[in-house]
């Protein structure tokens, strides 16, 4: 057996105790080896052959540190070294690789032989560790895996995105992660021992209440426990954050409650997300106002608590007169402003309690809750007419815009909200029919009066093509002469179920559905053909005046179609008046000047419609270039007895003969009237005393009678 540190052969001592020695060092279960400074062996026992595997002749003279694993080898003989030179004893453990190649863990405890004189320098003992030693090796495997088991656990609970919180049995922190740290705001190391409701301090965000703590229902129910829904987290420094998750009891390994874990998570943003995306589905994204669905909802709570206190709730159903026109004439951006102008100002007019709804387009209602008659539904009516009198300043135009109102009573005029709404619905379209601008309760003939509707417009379109529209003519007399001085052409519908209609049962249907551009365009033809026709025909011919509606007024091809009929039926330009109301005009007033112009240059007549029944601006009036003003009929009905009335036609002839406009008073019926308007100096009037609206050949015989004085009803 060769080795380090030298491989010397030397014999055992003679003295006098070998026998002895040897004896006892036999009987020993420690492995004995003598061996001189190098280590080489000079003497070994039988244990000592028993761990080794050799024998005593092969041990003899080796170096025992032959046996030691090449691993641990390096060290050993640095300690066996060190060991000689001070001359001490010294221990150590390493792999003894026995004959067989096998290894056992030894340890060797070594001492110098204080008595003898070199060679024979060292007595070891050998010894068998090998089972402590896997013992202990165990242990420190156990305790690396407990180590690495913990920090992976530590290094994983500071990695995810979730706050963990563990609390004790007394419901005291046990520990935090970096994320708990963070949202609450407390250090793991100051939380520690502190109760759970002073770091973990949560309220319920809605009441603002604070929430039950989780851990101790957890540990009280032995089972996970979620937070409260709007759970809110208030962090140390009073910031608040939205949170959601769970609570769940921790057991110990005998299955012993020994505390709660609680995982939360910031939710702030997905719950804000979570409330606008249910704020956009009840709101209307222009105005964010309460859309169709909120309102619904706010109905059927109005109606429910309406019905517990015996109170009402009134349902305005709103639409912006001529809105239409805007947007196509000045774009949706404009109209879309527009809407928004409106939207404010109905808000102004109504309680907070009240709700105000776009239903889209142009429509609105409002919801007037617990109100205790229906006149006070009636006075926000006249709120919000007189509060659209104002002119809307869009984009640096004013632009007025009217309403028309709509009114339905629960529980007076319906049982549901569903009803309610069709009633509010229905009786709007009737403000309209009524000449816009205006407010109507609903009354329950008009549902019949709605399926009517319904039935008009499909049967205007087949008029259309059936050509069943007639013009009759009224004409406008000169009050001083008595002459005719012009014509108003107006149309009839000869409908095959209904007989002779008026425009008052079709045109604001017409207006409604775009039907008016067509048959407008037919008027005019018709109008002109028929004057053309007159005068070819050698009648002393007068302007005949056609009406025409905001749709057409606005249309893009309206200078277009006038220039084209002109043209097209050779009348000349002056013989055409064009009757157009102030609303009309004023919706827009500066688009309507420049189109208006361009008219008068075209040598066509102008006229204001209605006039008194608007609302103008005097500066308009006098930079529109009009030739004729008519004063509405509602104004000349009552002259004789409404002092109002008289003080009002009087001012408007004055202003019109300022402004150098001619006036003609509309519905003149009795001589009381023409007598008024005669001393008043009025230019000429249009009215049942002088004629009725007449058939194009009876309206001809009347070009041809030669004026007589008075003027009696023809
Ligand atoms: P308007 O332009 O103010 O026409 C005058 C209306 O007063 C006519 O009603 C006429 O028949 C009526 N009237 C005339 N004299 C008297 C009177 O002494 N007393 C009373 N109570 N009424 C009188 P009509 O023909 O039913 O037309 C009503 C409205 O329909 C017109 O009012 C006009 O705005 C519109 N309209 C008529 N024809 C057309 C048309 O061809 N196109 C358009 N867009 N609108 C038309
Ligand atoms: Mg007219
Ligand atoms: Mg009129």
């Amino acid at each position: 057996m060769n080795g380090d540190p030298a491989d010397l052969r030397i014999p055992w001592p003679e003295c006098g105790g070998e026998n002895r020695f040897r004896a006892m060092s036999d009987a020993s279960p420690l492995g004995i080896f003598v061996s001189d400074e190098q280590g080489a062996c000079v003497y070994t026992n039988a244990a000592y052959h028993q761990l080794s595997g050799l024998t005593a002749e092969q041990t003899l003279g080796t170096n025992w540190s032959a046996a030691i694993h090449p691993d641990d080898r390096a060290r050993v003989l640095e300690e066996w070294r060190a060991a000689l030179r001070s001359d001490a004893p010294f221990r150590t453990e390493f792999r003894f690789l026995r004959e067989d190649e096998s290894i056992v863990w030894t340890r060797v405890n070594s001492a110098p032989l204080s008595d003898s004189k070199a060679p024979f320098s060292r007595v070891n003992t050998t010894e068998d560790i090998s089972e402590r030693k896997l013992a202990e090796l165990a242990l420190k495997a156990a305790e690396n895996a407990l180590f690495d088991e913990r920090e992976r656990a530590r290094v994983t609970l500071n990695s995810i995105g979730d706050a963990v919180l563990t609390s004790d049995q007394e419901g005291r922190v046990s520990y935090m992660n970096q994320v708990a740290e963070a949202m609450t705001g407390w250090p793991c190391a100051e939380a520690i021992g502190r109760p759970l409701e002073e770091v973990f301090n949560i309220i319920d965000g809605i009441t603002r209440h604070v929430d039950p703590n989780p851990a101790e229902q957890a540990i009280k129910e032995n089972r996970t426990v979620g937070l409260a829904p709007a759970c809110v987290l208030i962090r140390r420094d009073g910031v608040e954050s939205a949170i959601e998750d769970s609570t769940a009891p921790i057991h110990d390994r005998d299955g012993q409650q020994a505390g709660a874990v609680t995982v939360f998570h910031d939710v702030s943003q997905s719950r804000a997300m979570a409330l606008k995306m249910s704020h956009l589905a009840k709101h209307d994204f222009l105005t964010d106002l309460p859309n169709r669905v909120l309102l619904t909802e706010r109905i059927a709570l109005a109606i429910a608590l309406a019905q517990r206190r015996r109170k009402q709730v009134a349902l305005l159903f709103l639409d912006l007169d001529h809105f239409k026109y805007i947007n196509d004439s000045l774009g949706h951006s404009i109209g879309d402003m527009l809407l928004l102008s409106a939207a404010e100002r109905l808000l102004a007019c109504v309680r907070n309690t009240d709700t105000v709804c776009r239903q889209g387009g142009d429509e609105f209602v409002i919801l007037l809750a617990y109100i205790d008659q229906a006149q006070e539904a009636a006075h926000v009516a006249e709120k919000l007419l007189a509060e659209f009198s104002r002119p809307h300043l869009i984009d640096g135009r004013e632009l007025y815009v009217t309403l028309s109102i709509g009114i339905s009573i629960y529980p007076d005029d319906a049982s549901s909200g569903d009803t309610a709404m069709q009633n509010a619905d229905t009786a709007m379209y009737h403000a309209k029919t009524a000449g816009r601008n205006s407010y109507k309760f609903f009354r329950a003939d008009m549902n019949s009066q709605a399926v009517r509707r319904q039935s008009v417009e499909s049967n205007l379109r087949r008029a259309l093509l059936n050509e069943e529209f007639v013009l009759f003519y009224q004409p406008q007399v000169d009050l001083v002469s008595s002459a005719i001085i012009g014509a108003e052409a107006l149309i009839r519908w000869r409908d095959v179920d209904f007989g002779l209609l008026t425009p008052v049962q079709f045109i604001s249907i017409a207006e409604e559905s775009g039907l008016i551009v067509p048959i407008g365009h037919w008027v005019l033809r018709e109008a002109c053909r028929q004057t053309k026709a007159w005068q070819d025909a050698g009648l002393p011919i007068v302007p005949v005046a056609v009406n025409i509606s905001a749709v057409e007024f606005r249309h893009k091809d309206f200078l277009d179609g006038v220039t084209r009929v002109l043209a097209d039926t050779g009348l000349e330009p002056r013989y055409l008046e064009l009757e157009l109301t102030e609303s009309i005009l004023m919706i827009d007033a500066e688009a309507s000047t420049s189109v208006l112009h361009a008219l008068k240059h075209m040598g066509v007549q102008l006229a204001i419609d209605d006039f008194g029944t608007g609302y103008s601006s005097l500066s308009y009036l006098k930079r529109f270039p009009i030739d004729t003003l008519k004063i509405d009929q509602s104004f000349v009905r009552d002259l004789a007895t409404d002092s109002d009335d008289a003080t009002i036609v009087s001012a408007v002839i004055g202003m019109a003969r300022n402004l150098k406009q001619r006036v003609v008073a509309e519905g003149v019926e009795t001589n009381e009237q023409l007598v008024f308007l005669q001393e008043r100096k009025c230019d000429a009037g249009q009215g049942y005393l002088f004629s009725h609206p007449l058939p194009a050949e009876d309206f001809a015989l009347l070009l041809c009678t030669p004026p007589h004085r008075p003027h009696s009803p023809l």
